[in-house]
């Protein structure tokens, strides 16, 4: 529930300011940082209260699988960095991606998706929906036509992540999100491996954008969440609202608490992973065991110009091809000193993961090989660690293989 000064007190405010005071909504007791009511449900004096809050005549919290004022504040704060009007919390980046589709798409409807998409992105797009009775068409999200060709049919919901986990292959927002209005689609984007500090789906023209704040808006591994953050407040109020309030996906107004805390230095943070992410993806470029270095933030990177056209920054994360297969793949995570193995990523400590056999082993061979996740990938989630003893660790693993 929004506190009505807010939105007038700071839309004005700095992106590192809202981080830090954005939705702010103190209770009686004047407490500097944010509240954590950990209270499933909330009281009436009165039978009556109770009566008129149910008939939403009252706009007053009632139970937290609907609203709680921790999980506002932190709705709030991710809506004014976003500069959209809604936002609602989920109980993590799966259950925002799901939710959105899910009050969005109805048996006979037609999904258009990204090939290139997160492991259970893709299990939710061509397998649960499908059996839904939902179409979904896959295509290469980079390459324009295909997007036309499958878009010249009417359309319920576009969705795509750029840039994509692991290869990190970027899609023009803007072209897409014209192609898809034309045929009356709803365009989602996962944004998690972007950020919220590099680039601005909604400004591109999309109209929906989810998180997962297990990533960098925690940052530092601990708690799960997710978001789903739009300017159409018929839709957020109407059949979204009706998904979450009845299906139950809510967030612990623990974990939002969390990521309340996390948000603060969101930016100090990000620009700090993007920072060391850029010297380690060129370190990588020189070595010999390395094959192919994929980063936003070089120039061999094949969208180059449009990653920076629409993002503010390169990122966080760094995918490279060990020269060889997938056994030289595992001696060098093997030979890692410092980098722990880990399929999560925007942590403050450096994860790396094989995707092939963690997070897309679900996909056919040929799956893979079609959205150019091979056997000697690797992912990185550059940490903030010193680059150069991240740099150190990954120089002597890489003798090693
Ligand atoms: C992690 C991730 C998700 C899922 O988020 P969870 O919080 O783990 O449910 C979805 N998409 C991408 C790109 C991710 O990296």
């Amino acid at each position: 529930m929004p506190n009505e000064t807010f939105t007038n007190q700071i839309l004005n405010w700095q992106v590192s300011t809202n981080l830090i005071r954005g939705g702010l909504n103190r209770s009686n007791f004047e407490e500097t940082s944010e509240g954590l009511f950990m209270s499933s449900g909330f009281v009436y004096e009165t039978a009556e209260k109770a009566q008129r809050a149910f008939e939403g005549e009252e706009e007053r919290f009632i139970y937290s699988r609907f609203s709680n004022p921790t999980i506002g504040i932190f709705e709030d704060r991710m809506a004014l960095l976003e500069g959209a009007q809604n936002c609602r919390a989920t109980a993590t980046g799966m259950a925002a991606v799901y939710a959105s589709l899910a009050a969005t798409l109805k048996a006979g409807d037609r999904l258009v998706a990204s090939r290139a998409l997160f492991g259970s992105c893709d299990y939710v797009c061509r397998q649960l929906f499908p059996r839904h009775g939902v179409e979904t068409v896959m295509v290469d999200g980079t390459n324009i036509s295909e997007w036309e060709r499958a878009l010249r049919k009417p359309t319920s919901a576009v969705f795509l992540e750029t840039p994509s986990n692991p290869q990190l292959d970027i899609i023009d927002l803007s072209a897409v999100s014209e192609i898809a209005h034309k045929a009356g689609a709803r365009v989602i984007v996962d944004n998690i491996i972007a950020t919220p500090i590099f680039q601005k789906p909604l400004m591109l023209g999309a109209d929906v954008v989810v998180y997962s704040s297990t990533k960098h808006i925690d940052g530092q591994g601990r708690a799960m969440g997710g978001c789903i953050i739009t300017n159409d407040s018929e839709w957020a109020m109407g059949d979204l609202n009706q998904f979450l309030r009845h299906t139950g996906p809510a967030l612990s107004p623990f974990n939002a608490w969390v990521h309340l805390k996390g948000i603060e230095t969101l930016k100090l943070r990000v620009e700090q992973h993007a920072r060391s992410a850029q010297l380690i993806a060129e370190f990588l470029e020189n070595q010999t065991n390395v094959e192919r270095v994929l980063f936003p933030g070089l120039d061999s990177h094949p969208q180059r110009a449009l990653a920076k056209k629409q993002m503010a920054g390169p990122g966080t994360v760094v995918s490279f091809d060990i020269v060889g297969d997938r056994s030289e793949a595992f001696k060098f995570l093997n030979a890692l000193n410092m980098i722990d193995i880990s399929n999560n990523l925007g942590d403050s400590k450096s994860l790396i993961t094989h995707p092939a056999t963690t997070t897309h082993q679900r996909l056919s061979p040929e799956a893979r090989s079609g959205v150019g996740i091979t056997d000697s990938m690797v992912r990185l989630s550059v940490g903030l660690e010193d680059p150069l003893d991240i740099i150190e660790d990954l120089e002597s693993a890489l003798k090693k293989i």
